[in-house]
């Protein structure tokens, strides 16, 4: 008999999300994590999270409403800002609202959670081997501070550890799943926390996001206020070959370019992080074997938010393990549902903005400033795609008119391959197979697009 059903690697909100939704449904989880138990949920993020996500976690597992001690502030909407910061959509609406909130206290919240649902937490513990016995994952070998070494049996493991992935990549060649992931699908990011004394922040509920291809390709620089007096700045980019570090242009741009900047500032945190933002890992299990979160790169891959999708991943991981113990088969083909389920739910909109990525990775600034100048793109339509994966600029009649008019027709062309690319892409996911017999002849269907998508 195993030691446990389920042991979990890494207690981030994946992880603990999962480890939630399987004590909650009587099975013997263990939830481990490297990290010491009160430092748990400390990492290098933006810190802000929609409204949305929370409320779906409530309808699936019965998450309870997030503690009022949590959340810094109320956010009501995000503005995004051309390269040539004169000009700005806001984006609001009921899909914009959310939170910013201190990520030490909800990363605790978290595991306290799983804790008090039934999960044994264990902290301050190496995930360090994935053990198996007659091909198939059985447990996991793990090391303690005492340095002591320990295997542990369970029915199913689940990979939570982050962007390392660290237990994925440890899989064997023939398991259908995906051991590494392309330099190009990264985002890199540097980030500080200020407390801003003697610069007071207007519309601390209000988001910011600057684009600027020439600093920040494929990325932005994010001004998140939490409060009047604090604030949460950063800059991702993708992992590109030549790309610069971001701490690099967090210096040279970031530092010289902000009023808030020319001030006194005290500094919070500091520190760099990286994100995986791409279409989830086309399988999430194997035999025994489960995917959740940023190790199944569940993030969003145009903003990289990815608490959200992480806590999604996990309860629905968690609803699909939870079904297979009590049919006490936990093959692939037994867990292969959290799959489909993921896919649709957020997988088929992920893929479609992967897309929109490769396609904004390609437009100049020149392009931006020309797009938001001229008023081509509405708030409403870019809140639109963010949301549903589907692109609608560019297909009015408004948009036709300005681009042609002003020479930019390459640009409509590309906008109008590009939605067309998303809805294809979308379309695959929702059709993704019931059966892991079916994920070759699937994986076959998905290369022409992406190969189309990054030539664009
Ligand atoms: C700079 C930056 C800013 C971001 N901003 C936002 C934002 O504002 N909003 C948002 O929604 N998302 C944001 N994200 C993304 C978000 O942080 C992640 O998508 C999310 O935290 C993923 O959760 P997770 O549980 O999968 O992984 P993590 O939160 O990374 O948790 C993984 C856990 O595994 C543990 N671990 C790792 N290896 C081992 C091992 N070998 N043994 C045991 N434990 C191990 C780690 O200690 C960690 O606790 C940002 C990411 C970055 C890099």
């Amino acid at each position: 008999m195993a030691d446990y059903d389920v042991v979990i690697a890494g207690a981030g909100t994946g992880g603990a999300t999962t480890a939630y939704t399987l004590a909650k449904k009587g099975h013997s989880v263990l939830l481990l994590d490297r990290k010491e138990r009160d430092e748990i949920g400390n990492k290098t993020c933006g810190d802000a999270i929609g409204q949305h996500h929370i409320q779906e976690l409530k309808e699936l597992v019965g998450l309870p409403d997030m503690p009022a001690g949590i959340i810094e502030h109320d956010v009501n909407g995000i503005d995004l800002i051309a390269p040539d910061r004169e000009h700005r959509l806001r984006m609001a609406g009921p899909t914009t609202k959310g939170y910013s909130f201190n990520r030490l206290k909800m990363g605790q919240w978290f595991v306290d959670l799983a804790e008090d649902a039934g999960a044994n937490v264990m902290a301050s513990t190496r995930a360090k081997r994935l053990e198996f016995e007659g091909g198939r994952v059985s447990g996991l070998k793990i090391g303690t501070s005492d340095d002591s070494e320990k295997s542990i049996t369970a029915r199913i493991v689940v990979d939570a550890t982050g962007a390392t992935g660290m237990l994925r990549r440890q899989l064997p060649d023939e398991s259908p799943i995906e051991k590494t992931i392309d330099k190009a699908d990264i985002m890199v990011a540097w980030r500080d926390i200020y407390r801003t004394p003697q610069y007071e922040f207007e519309n601390p509920d209000i988001l910011e996001i600057y684009w600027n291809q020439e600093e920040t390709l494929g990325g932005y620089t994010w001004v998140f206020p939490q409060g009047t007096h604090r604030v949460n700045v950063g800059v991702g980019l993708m992992t590109l070959p030549g790309h610069r570090k971001p701490q690099e242009i967090f210096d040279s741009f970031v530092r010289t370019s902000w009023e808030f900047m020319e001030t006194p500032v005290e500094t919070i945190d500091s520190s760099g992080g990286i994100a995986p933002v791409r279409r989830p890992i086309d399988t999430l299990v194997d035999d025994n074997f489960m995917l959740v979160g940023d190790a199944a790169c569940q993030v969003n891959p145009v903003h990289g938010g990815g608490i959200g999708s992480s806590m999604l991943g996990g309860a629905l991981a968690g609803l699909t393990a939870s079904d297979a113990l009590e049919r006490n088969e936990t093959s692939m083909k037994s867990l292969w549902p959290y799959n489909p389920r993921y896919m649709e739910a957020y997988g088929a909109k992920q893929a479609s903005l992967d897309v929109f990525r490769w396609f904004l990775l390609n437009i100049t600034n020149e392009d931006i400033d020309f797009a938001f100048e001229k008023g081509i793109i509405k708030a409403s339509d870019l809140l639109d795609t963010s949301m549903t994966g589907k692109m609608k600029i560019g297909t009015g009649e408004k948009f036709r008119r300005l681009v042609s008019g002003f020479g930019k027709l390459p640009l409509l062309l590309r906008v109008s391959k590009v939605a067309k690319l998303m809805d294809d892409i979308r379309e695959l996911y929702l059709d993704y197979p019931e059966e892991p017999s079916g994920l070759a002849g699937w994986k076959a269907r998905l290369k022409p697009i992406y190969d189309e998508a990054k030539a664009i």
